[in-house]
């Protein structure tokens, strides 16, 4: 099993097999989460702290379930309402993390690559929570470990990303990992939500959803992410939901076993029809919830096991 990394910043350095060790993993804390008895020994000893600068229910929560089923001392610290509303710088942060002695620190930011810069000045292993626009890693392992699980395969997939693809980390991630995987990755957008640079991403790319849905095997919705956009991105979210919300009409032209995910929260009736969005028979959404908590044991418990590889830091 090799995992050579000392943090998960974003998906951008993983290798394929790394990418299949780690989902491999998760399969079987899958299992263990399954079972009335839910604890492994992993993190036995360590101190997990969950650093969030930016509002989270459902990642944070997922992060501190992982921790604590891997028997981790967890504790979860809410920035935004105070130490970053007095003025604390984000290395002044990091010196107040390394007198607390963490061993594994999971930071969620407003800014793209204030994790990365956090992880240059604290002494333990970072995981990259979503970092602004930027990358959101653990999001795109445990929709790669859904699509897998619901398709059998992780390669030569079409998957259509669709939606507000310019504001979103999660689509960053999940086209990096798509593509590494080598599946066809086709982002759905109005011009208007697409990035800049869109043409290196080795991504087909569209403003029609009957056109992106065509055939493809996983349909990915994402948010309006409404708290990053400063003017006006959509005429109106009704006429968005025509366009670009998916109902059962524009997921019709996808295959007939397509399935439908979404990363949450999810705005139902603008960018999902809310009665598809409980379709068990096509939304994966529920099990995406699942997989995140078993993919987050187990990317901590890889980071672990290089932590407890190296030898202790003596500090005086
Ligand atoms: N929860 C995801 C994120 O933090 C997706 C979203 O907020 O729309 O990026």
């Amino acid at each position: 099993m090799r995992f050579d990394h000392r943090h998960l910043l974003g998906i951008d350095p993983l290798r394929p097999d790394e990418i299949v060790t780690l989902l491999d993993l998760a399969d079987r804390y899958v299992a263990l989460g399954r079972q009335r008895e839910k604890h492994a020994t992993s993190l036995a000893g360590l101190t997990q702290v969950n650093m969030f600068f930016e509002n989270s229910t459902r990642t944070q929560a997922s992060f501190e379930l992982a921790g604590k089923r891997l028997g981790a001392d967890v504790m979860s610290m809410s920035m935004q309402a105070s130490s970053i509303k007095k003025g604390e710088t984000l290395i002044d942060t990091a010196m107040t993390l390394n007198a607390m002695h963490p061993d594994l620190l999971v930071v969620r930011h407003p800014q793209s690559g204030a994790v990365d810069l956090l992880a240059q000045k604290v002494r333990c292993a970072v995981i990259n929570a979503g970092d602004g626009r930027h990358e959101h890693p653990t999001q795109a392992l445990l929709d790669a470990l859904t699509i897998r699980r619901a398709k059998g395969r992780l390669h030569r997939l079409t998957v259509a990303i669709c939606g507000d693809i310019a504001h979103s980390r999660v689509a960053r991630s999940n086209i990096l990992l798509l593509h590494r995987m080598e599946n066809r990755v086709r982002l759905v957008a109005p011009p208007t939500l697409l990035p800049a640079g869109i043409d290196g991403f080795g991504v087909e790319v569209t403003h029609d959803m009957r056109e992106g849905l065509k055939d493809a095997d996983v349909v990915m919705m994402l948010r309006l992410q409404k708290e990053r956009m400063d003017g006006g991105f959509i005429p109106s979210e009704r006429e968005y939901y025509h366009r670009y919300g998916l109902d059962a009409e524009k997921l019709a032209h996808a295959k007939e076993d397509a399935i439908v995910m979404h990363p949450g929260p999810m705005n139902r009736g603008v960018e999902i029809d809310g009665t598809l969005a409980d379709d068990i028979n096509r939304s994966v959404i529920q099990e995406q919830v699942e997989m995140g908590v078993a993919v987050r044991m187990a990317a901590m418990d890889l980071l672990a096991r290089n932590l407890r590889a190296r030898p202790t830091e003596v500090i005086t």
